[in-house]
């Protein structure tokens, strides 16, 4: 364009905008609602279950509380803390709901003493894989009952964040059949401990902190983790050999939770911000579990020996999970109701799966 046409149209749209201005009521309100929350600043308190900065969970909600203050042009400040600094990591759920904190970030399947239920929000051993699980919260009937139940503890529920696959474990001695299993120690929290309970493992939790010692001492005999990105710097390659495959956690499910009274009085604008920004977080942390994961595998100790479990094992963790699954539902009414949703949507999904991604990629292969 030659400056003298870009003068001309500059002075038209000018002197049209003019002219709109001249004709636009002047409504008060109007003008109010265009400048969102001008001079009204929010400030929200966010305790997490992490260590400051724990890569890829932690980083992942501190870039989430970056872009609620870039999106809301700086009105919306969410205050990262990490564990134990307001309130113990395993206390952020009861500090949200008691309103002592506005929200916290942290995996759902850590609350299931609260509601059996809630362990299938956080993801389910032999289930769903992430894209699945956000498929199902988002479409297929996850989120209502997910936000229904958490309603009842008055929080405000939000994916923040998967995994992606895990890994099945470290393992001091290598697993040939299910009599293997028997009486080994193991750290493995949720529905997979239990389903290995029933295999003949005794599982324990441990905190993060003391799994590698206990591992290195003999206390445990395996642990499982998350991924070679993080496994890598617990070190567990130096102490247990025998790395397994992933059945138990194929794509847990984090969460960014709100107080729900505090939510309900946040302004459209700024619920509208933190719904788009936990998206973001979502998807940002799968890639990058993704990307990272396939980075560590390429760098692990040549001593590591990748293994799967047995068949007979896999066979027989299916049953166990069905064991574990129908006494749940016996127990808890909640439990029955998110597993009978859960099942809907696996029935729904599977045929399309088989013939898209799975042929898919057996076709790739
Ligand atoms: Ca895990």
């Amino acid at each position: 364009m030659k400056r003298r046409d870009f003068m001309t149209t500059t002075a038209l749209s000018a002197s049209a905008l003019a002219l709109n201005a001249c004709h636009r009521p002047k409504d008060k309100n109007t003008i109010d609602t265009i400048h969102i929350n001008k001079g009204k600043k929010i400030t929200l308190k966010l305790a997490t279950s992490w260590p400051a900065h724990f890569p890829i969970m932690g980083t992942g909600v501190d870039a989430f509380a970056k872009r609620c203050f870039e999106l809301s042009g700086g009105t919306l400040e969410i205050k990262v803390f990490p564990k134990n600094i307001l309130v113990p990591a395993l206390q952020v759920f009861d500090a949200t709901s008691a309103a002592q904190i506005d929200a916290f970030h942290s995996g759902v399947y850590y609350w299931k003493g609260k509601n059996p239920a809630f362990s299938i929000f956080g993801g389910m051993p032999l289930g769903l894989t992430s894209e699945e699980m956000i498929t199902w919260m988002k479409y297929g009937g996850g989120y209502a009952l997910w936000r229904e139940m958490y309603g009842k503890f008055n929080l405000y529920p939000l994916i923040g964040g998967t995994t992606g696959p895990q890994m099945g474990g470290w393992f001091k001695k290598e697993i040939k059949s299910l009599a293997d299993l028997k009486g080994l120690k193991m750290r493995i929290p949720g529905l997979g401990g239990e389903v290995m309970k029933l295999l003949g493992v005794n599982p324990v939790l441990l905190p993060a902190g003391e799994i590698y010692t206990a591992l290195e001492r003999g206390t445990i005999d395996a642990t499982e983790w998350v991924g070679p990105a993080l496994d890598s710097m617990m070190g567990f390659a130096k102490a247990a050999p025998f790395y397994y495959t992933g059945w138990h956690e194929p794509g847990s499910i984090l969460e960014v939770t709100f107080n729900k009274t505090k939510w309900d009085k946040l302004s459209p604008e700024h619920q509208a911000i933190i719904t788009v920004a936990s998206e973001e977080m979502t998807s940002n942390m799968l890639q990058e579990f993704r990307y990272k994961n396939a980075k560590s595998l390429q760098e692990l100790p040549v001593s590591v020996q990748i293994k799967s479990f047995p068949k007979e094992m896999m066979d027989a963790a299916k049953i166990a999970l069905n064991k574990v699954l129908q006494d749940e539902s016996k127990k808890s009414n909640d439990f029955k109701r998110v597993l009978k949703s859960y099942n809907a949507f696996v029935k729904l999904n599977k045929p399309w799966d088989d013939i898209s991604t799975k042929n898919f990629l057996e076709i790739r292969a």
